[in-house]
């Protein structure tokens, strides 16, 4: 049974917060007692004095990753043996749907709809996807001499950081902590100083899982403390999602100390070309409305900008405009509520400070404010921008919230051209009865993922999920996942 507005508030009102670090095993306050407040973006008020985590405690941590992987306890046992405990840690997540749900939904905004029915399942499927293929993954046999046997294997690489942003905060962690963890590695988790909360209490049902001790940490703190787990020498592989500039300051951090792996996953402005031969106006409409104003537009595939063949523009507009109507923000641990909080005062300033520049430079179809600002929370209303051309800042950047540039195209040649001339290539659409030509043009857009006649509709873990260019490098989800976490070896052996 779905819960009503007042039961999703009353479970928020007594959820038990875990603050503190998960450092080996146990959770601890940060050295030297250091603390940062969690503020809520429902209404702006204190939640928890987090742990902040100082260099002695990333040292810690490390330390314990190193000890914890070269003790095979984790690294060398079978791959059914790491199978049977993240599965129980699956189940362990499933049972605390509600209450990790509430939990990202009052640290970071999130509609409780989402949180409940999306990202924690979501989770669940990642941990269990790996965790079920873990012991089907096979090395390979060369055929040589026969003198000789050759094989090809796959190992852990050590020591695995993951930092995480806040707009999925435990989804975007599982996405690396269920592969990594899956081949064996040692994993330590730095969520965004936004959104804490959900995975220090997975931290707590994984160490009921049976999950060894420093074989899963987690380090809450700011930037810095990504930045010297960057720069620490003790880790091998850094896998990264946020911005681009972040994503920039890593790679130095990698080049200058180890050369450790980095893996980027990184924005994108995406492309959603829609042309007069559509095969439904009005659903491609709707889907557009979902692929911009879904989790407040805070998603790294949002489809924010999209191209319309002028000839079908008004009609088109007329739609999204009706479809935009289901969008409404409030609440977020409300279920009718639509769209959430954005994460905090400063993304609110960020997406607000866009909203004044496309105002200047297009034309405002709806929104455009913000709302219920005497909640005392960060709410802005669905936005969507007809724009003349694709030059407006609204129309090239990553605004990261829920506003839609609108930009009209003649002819497929300019879509094309206008979808790719992007620094970014994350994720793309195309809207064709023509199946030749939504093929074509499919394979003529420079993006990780290409969805045909729908946006973002289907979440299953055999796709990979990656960008072409600045949108980052590598795939997180799918087998292809495990190639950032383990390194491959021949071994070379003469029988005779
Ligand atoms: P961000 O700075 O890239 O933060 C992402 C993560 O990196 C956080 O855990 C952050 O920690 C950490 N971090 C910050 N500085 C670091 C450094 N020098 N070295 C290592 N790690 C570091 O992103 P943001 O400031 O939260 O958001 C800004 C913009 O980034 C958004 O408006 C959006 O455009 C984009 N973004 C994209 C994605 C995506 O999914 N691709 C996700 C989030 C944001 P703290 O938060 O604790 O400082
Ligand atoms: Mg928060």
């Amino acid at each position: 049974m779905s819960k009503t507005f007042k039961q999703w508030q009353e479970l928020a009102k007594g959820l038990k917060i875990e603050a503190r670090a998960f450092i080996d095993g146990e959770f601890t306050g940060a050295s030297g007692g250091k603390t940062f407040p969690c503020i809520s973006p429902i209404d702006g008020k204190h939640l928890a004095d987090v742990a902040c985590a100082q260099s002695a405690d990333v040292d810690r941590a490390v330390r314990a990753a190193r000890s914890s992987f070269n003790s095979g306890i984790w690294s060398q046992i079978s791959p059914r043996e790491r199978k049977a405990v993240l599965l129980r840690w699956a189940r362990l997540l499933e049972q605390h749907n509600d209450e990790l749900a509430a939990l990202e939904t009052i640290d970071a905004g999130k509609t409780i709809t989402d949180t409940s029915t999306g990202d924690i399942p979501c989770v669940v499927y990642c941990l269990e996807w790996f965790a079920e293929a873990i012991d089907k993954v096979h090395g390979e046999v060369i055929g040589t001499d026969p003198a000789f046997l050759g094989m090809v294997t796959r190992e852990p690489i050590g020591v695995v950081a993951a930092v995480v942003p806040w707009n999925y905060p435990l989804l975007m962690a599982a996405w690396k902590f269920a592969p990594a963890l899956a081949a064996g590695n040692s994993v330590i988790i730095k969520p965004s100083e936004k959104s804490p909360l959900s995975i220090l209490k997975a931290a707590q049902l994984a160490s009921e899982a049976g999950i060894p001790k420093g074989v899963f940490q987690v380090l809450p703190g700011f930037g810095d403390v990504g930045a010297q787990l960057s720069l620490h020498k003790d880790v091998d592989c850094l896998a990264f999602t946020g911005s681009g500039p972040t994503g920039r300051k890593i790679m130095h951090n990698a080049a200058d100390s180890n050369l450790k792996r980095v893996w980027l996953e990184l924005g994108g402005k995406s492309p959603n070309i829609i042309l007069k031969d559509c095969p439904d106006l009005e659903r491609a409409a709707n889907s557009s409305a979902y692929g911009i104003f879904a989790n407040a537009g805070q998603v790294c595939s949002a489809g924010s900008r999209v191209l319309v063949q002028r000839d079908v523009l008004p009609e088109f507009l007329q739609h999204l405009k009706t479809a935009a109507g289901n969008f409404k923000a409030g609440n977020p641990l409300d279920p009718d509520t639509t769209v959430g909080a954005l994460v905090d005062e400063i993304q609110l300033k960020r997406v607000l400070s866009y909203i004044d520049k496309g105002n200047a430079e297009a034309s405002l179809v709806l929104g455009g404010v913000r709302s219920a600002p005497e909640a005392g929370g960060f709410y802005v209303e669905p936005t969507i921008f007809s724009c003349a051309d694709a030059k407006p800042a609204i129309a090239c950047e990553e605004i990261f919230g829920p506003v839609l540039s609108v930009i009209p195209f003649d002819t497929n040649e300019e879509a094309i051209a206008m979808a790719n001339a992007s620094e970014y290539g994350l994720a793309a659409a195309v809207w064709s009865a023509d199946i030749a030509t939504a093929h074509e043009m499919g394979r003529a857009l420079r993006a990780g993922t290409v969805w045909i006649n729908c946006y973002d509709e289907i979440v299953d873990m055999n796709f990979p999920f990656g960008g072409y260019k600045q949108s980052g490098n590598g795939r997180d989800n799918s087998l292809h996942a495990l190639e950032k976490y383990t390194e491959i070896k021949s071994t070379i052996m003469r029988l005779r």
